[in-house]
């Protein structure tokens, strides 16, 4: 039955649970209707009666299936409250017309069928079911007045209907607030989303570079660890500490250090895959995190890093800057600690140094350099 009426999307589910409302409301006004019926209230005859239930019923029926089916995806407001509203407006004047008396009564309908619109309608849109509502009450009575006379207490009508307007008047005015507290509750989740958004962007990455930043790295490594002692695979770390970096920025400033740093960071970024991580580690260190990948070919990335940054021609900045790169390369699997692995990847950056910088070191090993 649920599985019948309600479609999965949550949205959808919403709009039908709305549309139901509204039926069952249908469904006391009809009740209501029959009851007139048996108390002789109604100018028509069984036949004419039951035909205008029908007539209504199956518009909104034909509305529940829109609704069901997604059709009503294709109209601006899938929620179809201005169809809806509509339909139970003219079921209601129709219904009044065709009371000898107690016309008044299915006033009152429109309240609980405008309280529907709370929350869809825009001022417009409401002020537009209203008018509708209350013109088309005025037209019957000028009906009943012109043609019917003997139908009508005009006394009463008037007074029913200046009460009827002034506190349609008054929803009219609530309705639109609520709208307008609604459409402000929306902005502000949105803008809401959109900071917790930044929010998260400014806690994982690094300001100059917009590479991730040391704490999302750890972060990253832990999770690594857990998969490879999982799966009983390895990761590669390679530490990078550009050279004489110092200088870079006493000959040619802080700024020209900055573009430095960014480019070695577009540079890490190009070198590896989608499902590595690259972080800046602080200052003008920086590591990056080769997943599923042995020493060897974590070896030729370094390579391919380094000899990038060595090969990139920095002379629209300044003609004579050129920066370099020293890496240390560590496996996990060698260590089986994360510590110790960073910790091992530094060491070996720090022996490329001793080397003579703009180099790539994978081992413990004294002559072991690419
Ligand atoms: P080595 O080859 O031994 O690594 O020498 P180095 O000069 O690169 O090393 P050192 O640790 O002496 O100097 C690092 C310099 O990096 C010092 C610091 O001012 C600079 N630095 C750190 N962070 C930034 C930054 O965000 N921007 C700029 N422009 N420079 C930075
Ligand atoms: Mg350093
Ligand atoms: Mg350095």
């Amino acid at each position: 039955m649920f599985s019948f009426l309600f479609s999965s999307d949550p949205k959808q589910s919403l709009r039908m649970l709305r549309h139901l409302a509204a039926l069952i409301s249908l469904l006391a006004f009809t009740l209501v209707s029959i009851f007139f019926y048996y108390n002789d209230l109604f100018l028509i005859d069984r036949v004419a009666f039951e035909t205008i239930l029908i007539f209504f019923w199956s518009g909104y029926l034909v509305l529940t299936f829109l609704i069901r089916s997604g059709i009503n995806l294709r109209f601006k407001d899938p929620s179809l409250t201005m169809a809806q509203l509509l339909w139970g407006t003219l079921f209601l004047l129709t219904i009044a017309y065709l009371l000898k008396e107690w016309r008044g009564l299915m006033l009152m309908g429109y309240f609980a069928m405008f309280s529907f619109g709370y929350f869809k309608l825009k001022f417009r849109e409401y002020l537009s079911v209203a008018m509708f509502a209350i013109l088309g009450y005025i037209l019957i009575i000028l009906y009943l007045f012109i043609y019917e006379p003997e139908r009508l207490d005009l006394k009463l009508e008037l007074l029913q209907l200046a009460v009827f307007i002034i506190t349609i008047t008054i929803m009219l005015y609530t309705g639109s607030s609520i709208h307008r507290l609604r459409e402000r509750t929306k902005e502000q989740y949105v803008a809401l989303q959109e900071a917790l958004e930044l929010n998260k962007k400014l806690a994982t990455t690094d300001d100059l570079t917009e590479l991730y930043n040391r704490r999302y790295f750890m972060g990253q490594l832990a999770q690594q660890k857990a998969i490879c002692e999982r799966d009983d695979s390895d990761f590669v770390i390679c530490f990078c500490d550009l050279d004489h970096f110092k200088q870079i920025n006493d000959t040619f400033g802080h700024r020209t250090g900055d573009i430095v740093l960014k480019k070695f960071a577009e540079i890490l970024k190009l070198s590896i895959r989608e499902i590595d991580y690259a972080a800046r580690f602080g200052g003008e260190e920086f590591v990056c995190l080769l997943v599923n990948t042995d020493v060897e070919n974590a070896v030729k990335v370094a390579e391919r890093i380094r000899k990038s940054l060595a090969e990139f021609n920095f002379s629209d900045i300044a003609p004579s800057l050129h920066a370099t790169v020293s890496i240390g390369v560590s496996n996990f699997k060698q260590f089986n600690t994360i510590q110790e692995t960073l910790m091992n990847a530094d060491n070996r950056m720090y022996r490329a140094k001793k080397m003579g910088r703009n180099k790539v070191v994978f081992s413990d090993d004294e002559d072991k350099a690419a």
